[in-house]
């Protein structure tokens, strides 16, 4: 749980505030009215806050005291009034303020809340500056440590590649242009053979070099350019838009090969991933299995239980052939329904079998809590090996070993 401090003695734009994140089960919005109440509050707070939004004129502090209170904790701040001049925002940035924002924009109010989800992201987002001016290195390091990345820093892109070797998890690179050892549009080059712009963004920032420069850098694989010298906003404006659209992209990829009730693979990327694996084990000579598995009497759990209930019993088993196949990488799909695949490197047969009794007796032994009841669920395994593996004849062949498990008493593994 994240919580957001939130200081406006308004109560219009408190509630304004509280409705905007009512939907944001990880957040909590604390407010307070005034200096006094902020300070009381700040003082108390056992878990340091996530991000603070404060209003410059309070009864009892007309020039944004609470400010320096919450910088002094190390909070990111961000200012919400109703009027400002250049020079009181200029003032406040220096101070360390991240944004200041206007609220007589009605969409004003949809800006904080992206503002504030990405400054909560952004504690688990790493990010690399690479430069070899050491000062302008660290200025942008710390610009984006107050915007609370995870910030790592290479002096050229040759240390830069190491780096990106080492943290796989990097979503963001921030390069110069001139340095020793490699240019900024080489070490694009090189990134790029391995990570594409999907994974890893890279914004480009010259000093000189004016718009080839920027156009090169495009052209070269970069997402985005930053001149320098650049606002501390421009940066924040550009690392938020391309962090956004990488994480717009994960969203869909997860939407389109995973399955939403269970988190497992839906059945056209056990398909196009077993597909794979298949072809490699076929040319190396090597066995594959495939199981399909399906839930007993199911239908009896939605008649007895409710829908709802169906859908808990799902998602436990999935969570329990997840754990059972993830130990070795093993693939597991839900296929549709209450039927789901199994696929995994089968050296040895006779641990095929003892592989899928496991799974199937820890099915049997789980206890699927729903509301005051516990749900027994048992599975029937279909299991075939074959040395020339290929998915869709295996999967018949599968589903018919499955078709006898069923006959023959269900909570059972026919393998052959
Ligand atoms: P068997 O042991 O022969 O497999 O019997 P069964 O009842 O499990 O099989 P059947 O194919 O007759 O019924 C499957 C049921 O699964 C019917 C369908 O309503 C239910 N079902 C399919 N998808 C979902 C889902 O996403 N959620 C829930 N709750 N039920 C689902
Ligand atoms: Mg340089
Ligand atoms: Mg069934
Ligand atoms: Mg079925």
């Amino acid at each position: 749980m994240y919580r957001l401090l939130v200081v406006e003695d308004s109560k219009f734009f408190v509630n304004l505030i509280i409705r905007g994140f009512e939907h944001e089960s990880d957040i909590e919005v604390v407010t307070a009215t005034s200096l006094a109440e902020a300070r009381a509050t700040l003082e108390s707070a056992e878990v340091p806050f996530a991000a603070a939004l404060i209003d410059l004129r309070l009864p009892d502090a007309q020039d944004g005291e609470v400010v320096s209170l919450a910088l002094a904790d190390n909070i990111p701040t961000v200012i919400f009034t109703s009027n400002f001049d250049e020079n009181i925002r200029e003032n406040f940035l220096e101070m360390g303020v991240l944004d200041l924002v206007l609220k007589d924009n009605p969409s004003s109010l949809e800006y904080l809340q992206r503002l504030v989800r990405r400054i909560i992201r952004n504690r688990d987002t790493k990010v690399l500056v690479v430069d070899d001016s050491s000062v302008a290195r660290r200025m942008c390091t710390s610009l984006l440590e107050k915007y609370q990345l995870d910030v790592y820093e290479a002096c050229d892109g040759v240390e830069a590649l190491k780096m990106l070797d080492n943290h796989e998890d990097i979503k963001l690179v921030v390069t110069d242009h001139e340095m020793p050892e490699m240019c900024g549009f080489d070490f694009v080059t090189e990134i790029r053979r391995k990570r594409d712009r999907n994974q890893l963004a890279i914004i480009g920032v010259s000093g000189s070099g004016g718009a080839p420069l920027s156009a090169k850098f495009l052209k070269h694989g970069a997402n985005d350019f930053i001149a320098k010298p650049y606002l501390p906003e421009e940066l924040y404006t550009r690392v938020a838009q391309n962090l956004e659209v990488m994480e717009s992209i994960e969203l869909l990829t997860t939407a389109a090969t995973k399955d939403f009730l269970t988190g497992l693979y839906n059945r056209r990327s056990f398909f196009d991933l077993g597909g794979r694996i298949a072809s490699s084990r076929s040319r190396a000579k090597k066995s594959v299995a495939i199981a399909m598995m399906d839930i007993d009497f199911f239908k009896k759990v939605n008649d007895a239980h409710g829908h709802d209930a169906g859908d808990a019993v799902l998602k436990s088993v999935a969570d329990t052939v997840l754990r059972h196949t993830g130990r070795g990488g093993d693939l597991c799909a839900r296929l549709g329904g209450e039927e789901f695949a199994i696929m995994l490197e089968a050296d040895d047969p006779s641990k095929t079998s003892e592989y899928f009794e496991t799974l199937r007796s820890n099915i049997e032994k789980q206890k699927i809590q729903y509301e005051d009841r516990t749900i027994p669920v048992t599975a029937s395994f279909g299991v075939v090996i074959s040395d020339k593996p290929e998915i869709e004849p295996m999967l018949t062949a599968a589903d018919e070993n499955l078709y006898r498990a069923k006959n023959e008493g269900r909570n059972r593994v026919v393998v052959a």
